[in-house]
């Protein structure tokens, strides 16, 4: 009476579904690769975002 059925979730990175229980520590993921694909996947799209634009020289340095 008491078992409460597993939660599982799509993982976000490859669609399967995975548990989401504290037993899947890479939750929401399915597992550790996911998990880091996503991560990296993150990580570099900040990076893209934050990289700061080519600064224009300025142009009143003639003189
Ligand atoms: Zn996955």
């Amino acid at each position: 009476m008491n078992t409460r059925p597993i939660k599982k979730v799509a993982c976000p990175q490859c669609g399967q579904l995975a548990e989401f229980s504290p037993s899947n520590q890479y939750r929401p993921f399915c597992s550790e690769r996911c998990k880091m694909i996503d991560l990296g996947a993150w990580a570099s799209e900040s990076y893209r975002i934050e990289a700061p634009l080519t600064p224009e020289l300025p142009e009143d340095a003639e003189e």
